[in-house]
């Protein structure tokens, strides 16, 4: 028998055990009144025969509450009546406990699966609750006798809850209601309906209990908090309201909110305004990815009927532009700007002396909250003898104005990925060595495929599925020895580009003298809100992740200012819903939400609608018919749950999915809105009409066949 088949049986005999309680009417027999005529003859047999009268009572009370079968309540009086308080509470308790434990698991097994899988992406945010914080719900729900407890056993069961937590909160949450119905029924004489057990009063004590375990959450973060906090005096006055430590994008925008909401704040940074994005990350590559397609395009002149285009050039002027684009950009973060929108810029090494404390400059400064946005650094992996060269990393590329002859550029991340085929395109022999099996190893096969296809079609040599060992330099011959599929591979180079992934700055400004947690990635450990243990510490931007993207450095920079500033009100968890990125190689790689692979892996169901540029009349007449666009919806919705662009402007047409989910916009109304002929904006409206087209009924096109053949009259 398949398990769907197990289902349908396991469903018919719990509908032919409730069908069968009702048409039997065996409802007669769980009645005050049938108790009381009963009480009498009921003693005798437990009289009589103790142990068999318990265990048959603990049987149907398993079997009552399992079926959530009206009854439990008069059960729960019968207990007191027939075993007295004590007893009576021993098996009511564990027999409802058990009750509801099989009710839980009979819905969960028919149930769970469906509901998560149809409404899991959703239930997100409820599952995540319940993972976190399911004991103390539950809990809470158990101790106020007002809701119905086979709802909250159905209700559970479709969370993830284990059933081990279930089952002993129930047993603990259910005890003083219990108490109460089985007290009540050893006095069952002096009650003439079930409203004489329950007075207001009891519910509104129960209900107070109800809220006790939660209030016992926030008491224990508070007294958590404190303790933390305890052993550093806390200043009668501050001199800040915040600090930031690091001027990135998260620190800048983090300074920047707070001065506007007229805070008292200080920024501090040790080297350059900007941080690694206007130094040496985003600004410079993408201002190096300018100079590096406009030779790629004059080599294609004879594509758009040009016979032969000259270029000639000399990689240290391109570098020189590289520079002079970061100082054209520079303005928009320097001090001079931040100083006239309030925030005091300090130049210099910060140290956290305490929650309250920050040291910069031989100075101690006072502050009720402190933002860390310290960033992050090239990870430079530990290969054997790389200390030998003097490889390149992100952070020292930029004062190249040599071009490297052989480059060999270790990582197929999206740093490396945009910076190989910079060089390759200057001239460089570009080898790209990739421990994964793909390039851009989070996306979608068929994406890193037309990377793959692309790079390789201008000459650079992609290694995929090898893993560095070892640097060596026979004769100064310099050389990295790769593993693949047990053998090892030697190549040579004369220039290595590190670009395996990055390092929080998480060293040597306190953090570890105040014991702030870090996780096994290296990042700060902060909590949803972006607190560190300490409830005035806050992180953001790369130095906490998840993402290292300048985009949410500053979103969660929101967050980190909001809640330092106004936490003791009212404090945000930061939404992470809907996180795009972009990867800016030739063809662009932009993504927003969920691609096939992580839907898979989330055990999310999903339909992929698809559309190729080499069908749109704009890409056609611009010669970038590379590419295609590929939505995401929630099977047989026009809900978006991701889309994933592959093409030319990638990155800008990524915005409209990004808003369309964002604002809960589906796949209909982009294809309500007129789009702009002949853009390459169409191609964001064409896949929508695709997936239009699959979804249009058959039937209703035979009707509309019929319809019009009718019209026509013959
Ligand atoms: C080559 C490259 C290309 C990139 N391209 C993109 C892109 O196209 N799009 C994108 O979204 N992201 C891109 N990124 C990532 C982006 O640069 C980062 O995500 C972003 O800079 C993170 O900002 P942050 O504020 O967290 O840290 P950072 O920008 O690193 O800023 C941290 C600052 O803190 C300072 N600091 C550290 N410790 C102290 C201390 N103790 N006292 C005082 N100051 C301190 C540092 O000097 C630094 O200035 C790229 C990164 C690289 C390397």
């Amino acid at each position: 028998m398949n398990a769907n088949n197990r289902k349908l049986l396991l469903l018919l005999i719990v509908i032919a055990l409730i069908a069968g309680f009702f048409l039997f009417d065996l409802q007669q027999y769980f009645s005050l009144e049938a108790l009381k005529a009963k009480q009498a003859e009921l003693n005798a047999f437990q009289q009589a025969n103790p142990w068999s009268m318990a265990l048959g009572f603990f049987v149907l009370y398993v079997l009552v509450t399992g079926l959530s079968l009206p009854g439990a309540t008069i059960l729960g009086l019968a207990a007191g009546a027939i075993f007295g308080l004590w007893q009576g509470t021993l098996i009511v308790s564990f027999a409802s406990t058990l009750g509801a434990t099989l009710a839980f698991l009979i819905a969960r097994y028919l149930l769970h699966d469906v509901v998560q899988e149809r409404f899991g992406s959703r239930l997100k945010a409820i599952n995540e609750g319940v993972r976190k914080d399911g004991a103390f719900y539950l809990f809470a729900l158990r101790l106020v006798p007002l809701f119905p407890f086979f709802i909250i056993n159905l209700v559970m069961a479709l969370t993830p809850i284990r059933t081990w937590t279930f089952l002993w909160v129930s047993q603990l949450g259910m005890l003083g209601g219990t108490m109460v119905y089985v007290n009540a029924g050893t006095q069952i004489a002096a009650i003439e309906t079930a409203s004489d057990i329950v007075s207001p009063e009891l519910l509104l004590s129960f209900a107070l209990l109800g809220i006790f375990p939660l209030l016992a959450r926030k008491l224990v973060g508070f007294l958590r908090a404190r303790r933390a906090l305890a052993g550093y005096p806390k200043p009668k006055a501050f001199d800040r309201n915040m600090i930031v430590i690091g001027a990135g994008s998260g620190g800048l925008v983090s300074a920047y909110i707070a001065a506007a909401v007229k805070a008292k704040v200080t920024l501090i940074e040790k080297h350059k305004m900007g941080g690694d994005c206007l130094n040496t990350g985003c600004v410079p590559s993408k201002a190096l990815i300018r100079s590096a397609r406009f030779l790629a395009h004059a080599r294609r002149a004879r594509e758009f009927g040009i016979r032969s285009a000259q270029v000639e050039f000399d990689f240290a002027e391109v570098m020189e532009r590289v520079s002079g684009v970061v100082r054209q950009v520079e303005p928009h973060d320097s001090v001079e700007r931040y100083t006239g929108l309030g925030v005091e810029c300090l130049q210099g090494e910060a140290r956290i002396r305490s929650p309250y404390e920050v040291e910069v400059g031989g100075r101690t400064l006072t502050t009720r909250s402190i933002v860390i946005a310290t960033g992050a650094g090239p990870f430079v992996p530990p290969i054997e003898g790389i200390e030998q060269i003097e490889y390149l990393t992100s952070d020292n590329l930029w004062e190249l104005r040599e071009l490297p002859e052989r480059l060999l550029v270790l990582g197929g991340g999206p740093i490396g990925c945009e910076l190989a085929q910079c060089f390759a395109r200057f001239g460089s022999k570009v080898t790209l060595v990739e421990m994964a099996p793909q390039l851009l190893p989070r996306e979608d096969p068929e994406v890193s495929a037309l990377l793959d296809e692309a790079f390789r079609s201008e000459g650079m040599e992609l290694l995929l599925d090898h893993r560095a060992l070892r640097v060596e330099t026979p004769e100064g011959r310099k050389q990295l020895i790769c593993e693949r599929e047990g053998r090892e591979v030697v190549i040579g180079f004369d220039q290595m580009l590190v670009a395996v992934g990055r390092k929080p700055n998480t060293q040597g400004f306190g953090l570890q003298e105040l014991g702030i947690e870090l996780r096994q990635n290296g990042t700060v450990e902060t909590n949803d809100h972006l607190q560190t243990r300490y409830p005035n510490i806050y992180a953001c931007g790369d130095v906490t992740g998840p993402y290292q993207f300048t985009h949410t450095a500053s979103h969660q920079a929101w967050y980190a200012a909001v809640n330092a500033l106004f936490g003791g009100w009212k404090k945000f968890r930061v939404d992470y819903s809907v996180i795009p990125h972009a990867t800016f190689t030739d063809p662009e790689v932009a993504r927003v939400g969920l691609n096939a692979r992580e839907a898979q892996a989330q055990g999310i169901p999903f339909e992929e609608t698809r559309f190729d540029l080499e069908e749109l009349d704009r890409a056609i007449a611009e010669g970038e018919t590379r590419g295609f666009v590929k939505v995401l919806t929630l099977p047989g919705k026009d809900k978006i749950l991701g889309a994933t662009i592959v093409g030319e402007q990638a990155g800008e047409l990524i915005g409209e999915f990004i808003t369309a989910m964002r604002r809960g916009l589906g796949l209909n109304k982009i294809l309500g809105t007129i789009h702009i002929y002949p853009t390459l904006g169409e191609a964001v409206k064409y896949t929508a009409g695709n997936w239009k087209r699959n979804h249009v009924s058959e039937k209703t096109l035979d009707w509309l066949m019929r319809y019009h053949r009718w019209r026509l009259g013959n």
